[in-house]
């Protein structure tokens, strides 16, 4: 590996960009498909990159387990877990998950062969979630990374900070219902774990749509504390509760079941004011699950690759600040990506 370090193109060309996704060409197998396929590796469970019906999904258990519990017997055909750190061989190439830092579950993919390693990160992030194994960043002579907060304008605020000025609007306005609004795989359970870490004992109230995923987690050993649905509770017992919700349903009639309600939102795109505007969000919580500008290029730094590939988010920055490194640098044109339900 070390003879591709720095200045020469490692040879790369087991890997291809088609339209169904990144394609491992001596494995037959792409990672994250946009659609069904024979065989896919998935990252995580996030919609975008976890999609059903493919003959062969490998990916760790977490991330299967989420996708049994979103899909059902749709998750796909064969289930192949991999264990953390297990390296499995596929048409010569050997396949390893290592910790992403993202959601529980979530990973890495590392792909070697030829002499050549490369990384695809999946989304990640760097900064400590007790709801999830933390990034290990792995060196490699091709980087794929994720780029959804690739701007310099994107620094992340301490997590720790941010929910502290949820618990000060309930103390400042103890009668009224806190509705957050936050994205049932992930967000949820990051955003309890961290109330919980801020000492908050109190039930969190929550709309059906995040029951199933809090409970998932739960399985896998992720306290949340104690948790009650929204559905099932009087309109006085909201008064002064957290509530979380998906945001669509803070947007419709579900929210006017709250008193007086504060709606916040959880989300590394509430950094972007005009955005929390939009979206009617009084209280706005810059808690992201996505590397954030600063981490992209520590990540960059770490692993020390010859060249970057940069997937999904804002590739432009990021491609010219890696190739300031003296790196090889390239946007990697792959669509289905959304803005990441974030
Ligand atoms: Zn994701
Ligand atoms: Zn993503």
């Amino acid at each position: 590996m070390t003879a591709t370090r720095h200045g020469r193109r490692p040879p790369v060309s087991w890997l291809a960009v088609r339209p169904e996704g990144l394609l491992v060409v001596p494995a037959g197998v792409f990672v994250d498909p946009l659609r069904a396929v024979d065989r896919a590796l998935v990252t995580h469970g996030h919609a975008d990159h976890a999609r059903p019906g493919s003959a062969h999904v490998g990916a760790t258990e977490e991330t299967l387990a989420i996708m049994r519990a979103r899909y059902g017997a749709a998750a796909g055909g064969r289930l192949e877990p991999f264990a953390w750190g297990e390296t499995r061989s596929l048409g010569g190439v050997d396949i390893t998950f290592r910790p992403a830092g993202h959601v529980l579950g979530s990973a890495q993919i590392v792909l070697e062969h030829a002499g050549t390693r490369v990384v695809v990160t999946g989304d990640y992030k760097r900064t400590a979630d007790p709801t999830c194994r933390g990034f290990e960043p792995v060196a490699c002579d091709v980087l794929v990374t994720e780029a959804t907060f690739g701007l310099p304008v994107f620094r992340h605020p301490p997590p720790a900070a941010e929910v502290a000025k949820l618990l000060d609007s309930l103390r400042l306005f103890p009668e009224r219902a806190h509705a957050v609004g936050v994205y049932a795989l992930g967000k949820c359970q990051r955003l309890i774990a961290l109330l919980r870490a801020a000492g908050y004992d109190r039930p969190i109230y929550l709309h059906g749509a995040l029951v199933a995923l809090c409970e998932l987690y739960e399985a896998w050993g992720v306290s949340l504390g104690p948790l009650l649905p929204a559905s099932a509770a009087a309109k006085a017992d909201l008064a002064g509760a957290i509530v979380l919700a998906p945001p669509s349903a803070l947007a419709d009639r579900w929210a006017r079941r709250l008193p007086d309600p504060v709606v916040a939102a959880a989300s590394g795109w509430m950094r972007v004011r005009q955005r929390a505007r939009q979206r009617g969000v009084e209280l706005p919580l810059v808690i992201s699950d996505h590397a954030d500008w600063p981490e992209l290029l520590a990540t960059v730094e770490d692993t020390d690759p010859a060249e970057v590939w940069v997937t999904h988010g804002r590739e432009d920055a990021l491609v010219h600040a890696v190739r300031q490194t003296g790196r090889a640098a390239r946007a990697l044109a792959l669509v289905g990506f959304e803005d990441e339900p974030e």
